[in-house]
């Protein structure tokens, strides 16, 4: 099974589950049980070119996660 990260809105958490296809968007919090959940790109095998819902809000640790400044993206 593939593993699937989630983001979300309600509590603002991410958290990574295994989960089947067939139930990778009927999935809710693990935390306050929300069903607003959002499927971010997945962990492993994430395809190429494929920019589906990447549009989610990781502005928790800077952005792009180099440190400051390091990456030039910012
Ligand atoms: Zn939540």
């Amino acid at each position: 099974m593939p593993l699937y990260e989630y983001y979300c809105p309600d509590c603002k958490s991410k958290f990574e589950l295994l989960v089947n296809h067939k139930h990778a968007d009927d999935i809710v919090c693990m935390k306050c049980h929300s069903e607003k959940v959002r499927r971010l790109l997945s962990v492993f095998a994430a395809p190429r070119g494929n920019s589906e819902d990447y549009s989610f809000d990781d502005s928790s640790d800077g952005g792009c996660g180099c440190g400051g400044g390091s990456c030039g993206c910012h």
